[in-house]
């Protein structure tokens, strides 16, 4: 399978090139615990060349294996963006490589602190201690936690450690 994607720029088409394909799920270069690329770079692109720009847009996805913050259970999450949009000059080039943008663009799609709910799954973590949600909005005003066991983290001292 492929492991980049270029747009080759010699004769390239008056009326636009399209890209479509896969390119190697290898090229995210993740693999830790949170996160595993577990899919190819799915891509759909079309390429036009203005004077010396070539403007790329179209839509990449590919999917992830996230562990959820909470629960720590592993589960499928797809990133699909169809409103991709790159721009590039081409002076004194022949071909342009969007590998590394791609990679870019997909993987700032992840969510920093994935949960389960995501992928609508039903996490764990709520069947164990209720619908206890560590994300729930802050309480408002100025008081912080009381330090005597009331905090809302003791919660999770509840929760049995692997
Ligand atoms: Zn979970």
């Amino acid at each position: 399978m492929q492991t980049r994607v270029t747009v080759p720029l010699e004769e390239f088409p008056e009326d636009g090139l399209s890209l479509t394909g896969e390119a190697d799920g290898a090229l995210f270069d993740i693999d830790n615990t949170g996160a595993k690329s577990v899919s190819p770079l799915g891509y759909e692109l079309e390429a036009r060349l203005y004077d010396t720009e070539l403007l790329v847009t179209g839509s990449v996805y590919a999917t992830f294996s996230l562990r959820c913050d909470r629960c720590l259970q592993e589960f499928d999450y797809e990133v699909a963006i169809d409103d991709l949009a790159l721009s590039y000059d081409t002076k004194g080039k022949f071909e342009i490589d969007l590998t590394q943008d791609l990679r870019e663009e997909v993987l700032l799609e992840l969510p920093g602190y994935p949960k389960c709910e995501f992928s609508g799954l039903k996490c764990k973590i709520n069947d164990i201690i209720g619908d206890f949600r560590l994300d729930k909005d802050p309480q408002s005003g100025v008081e912080s936690p009381a330090p005597s066991g009331q905090s809302v983290w003791d919660a999770l001292d509840q929760f049995p450690r692997k």
